[in-house]
């Protein structure tokens, strides 16, 4: 049973009657957002001993586009959050069954320095879960309050502007965690930038019962195909929750000279009748959403003297395999611990890109790098059936896609595929997370 706050009780009255309880005038750390991401931050900014407020444009629950899957980098976060046990509670799964070009192979999760399991709980579950470990800390809610706009003093921020059911609202920070989403409106306000050049993600997910009460393993179709019957540059999943309902999506890759040129509503109805009989579906997919997504960092401007992007805004989403929870929850709890140095003349704008480049930059240029050939017609119907024909290969790919290869292994594909990393990274043109000024922005999100 969680300990209920009053700042949770604060949370419950205001869903109930939004503008029930005053939007607070000022704090010292505001995030905007309460995603993971932002969650995250405000529970770890919280627990350093910040006075937070946590602000966001929907009331909680809310629902969230999403595959709903937890890699093993997400448990591990969740774990850090205090909430292992209850996502252990929600079901694990040992990996990824994958099916395409005439093989089906089960892939355990590597372990290694991370968990050996994975979950997956949906979101408007999980992303009320997490807010509430945030408003346990003492983080300070505030639902219904869209952020459309900024104060600023010389090139700090010095609040932010809200519209809400009473009209705008201004909270004064000292400093901002912009945590608003793969659209970040916040961010744009403040010069965030999405470079469409790399890959980034078209996906859609939707709900369905299924009569198959199969959750130890998610299921992946690396041959997705198109109504026509033609190869996709994506796939499609289904990851069983623990309800007795699976959610089941379609995602593809599309870069700026490659659109994806999908329709999704079709696509996804075109898939859930392919998986149909296996999974015994029962009834019509529901509750069908879809989002962009940009990845790899491919956004400029991600943060300013005293604020910063974290999650889906500042592009932390892996390009092979377009999750982001995790890199959502791994952002907000590094920003949380620079922010205290932002107070000794600490500046971010420099900083929380070098941090991020140092923490995803080689993973994410060389993930992008794949992401963006696997765009290219006629490549993964001549790679995959070869690909998929190597449980080893295809065992090493689980791993490098998922970017389950963290720092502290050493083992040999863990230092080949850092190399590489390192290799992209050096030859690329726009890193990952380039500073505001770098280059002409291809396309403005
Ligand atoms: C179809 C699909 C499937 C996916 N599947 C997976 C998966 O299986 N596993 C995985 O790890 N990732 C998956 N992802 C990616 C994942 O959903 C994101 O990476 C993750 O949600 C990022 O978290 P976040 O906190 O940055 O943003 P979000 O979760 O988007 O949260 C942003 C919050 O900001 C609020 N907000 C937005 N604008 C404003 C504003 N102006 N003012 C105030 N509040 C605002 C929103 O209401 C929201 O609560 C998927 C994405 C899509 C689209």
């Amino acid at each position: 049973m969680p300990v209920v706050t009053g700042a949770d009780q604060a949370a419950r009255e205001f869903s109930r009657h939004p503008g029930a309880v005053s939007t607070p005038t000022r704090t010292d750390v505001l995030v905007v957002g309460a995603g993971p991401a932002g969650s995250a931050a405000a529970a770890w900014a919280a627990d350093a001993g910040h006075d937070v407020v946590l602000a966001d444009a929907a009331v909680f629950p809310r629902d969230k586009a999403c595959g709903d899957g937890l890699t093993p980098r997400a448990i591990a976060e969740l774990e850090h959050l205090g909430l292992g046990d209850w996502v252990r509670g929600r079901g694990q799964n040992r990996g990824l069954r994958a099916a395409g070009f005439g093989q089906l192979l089960t892939l355990p999760w590597p372990g290694g320095s991370l968990p050996a399991h994975g979950g997956a709980v949906a979101r408007t579950e999980l992303d009320a879960r997490i807010r509430s470990v945030a408003l346990e800390r003492g983080a300070q809610p505030v639902e219904g309050a869209r952020a459309v706009d900024v104060e600023r003093d010389g090139d700090r921020v010095s609040g932010v502007v809200f519209d809400t059911a009473e009209g705008p609202r201004t909270i004064a920070c000292r400093r901002l965690v912009v945590a608003d989403g793969a659209r970040s409106t916040l961010g744009r306000v403040l010069g965030r930038v999405w470079h469409r050049d790399t890959a980034y993600g078209v996906a859609a997910r939707a709900y369905v019962r299924s009569g198959r009460h199969d959750d130890e393993w998610i299921s992946s179709h690396l041959e997705l195909r198109g109504t026509d019957d033609e190869v996709l540059s994506g796939y499609g999943w289904v990851f069983p929750l623990h309800d007795g309902h699976v959610n089941i999506g379609v995602g593809t890759l599309a870069t700026e000279a490659r659109p994806a040129n999908v329709r999704l509503r079709s696509l996804i109805a075109h898939y859930a009748a392919q998986r149909r009989e296996d999974w015994q579906l029962e009834g019509e997919v529901r509750d069908v959403a879809s989002a962009l997504l940009p990845m790899g960092g491919a956004v400029s401007g991600v943060a300013g003297p005293n604020w910063a992007l974290v999650g889906d805004a500042a592009g932390l989403v892996n390009p092979l395999n377009g999750e982001g929870i995790d890199y959502g929850l791994e952002s907000g709890r590094t920003i949380a611990g620079l922010l205290g140095d932002e107070g000794d003349g600490g500046d971010l704008s420099l900083a929380w890109p070098a941090t991020l480049r140092r923490q995803y930059g080689s993973a994410f240029s060389i993930a992008r790098r794949l992401a963006g050939l696997l765009t290219v017609p006629r490549l993964l119907p001549l790679a995959g059936p070869v690909g998929m024909r190597s449980r080893m290969l295809m065992t090493v790919a689980l791993r490098v896609m998922g970017n389950l290869v963290t720092e502290e292994d050493a083992d040999l594909v863990a230092r080949a595929w850092r190399g590489a990393g390192r290799a992209s990274l050096r030859a690329d043109e726009l890193p990952p997370f380039p500073a505001a000024d770098l280059r002409t922005p291809l396309a403005a999100s």
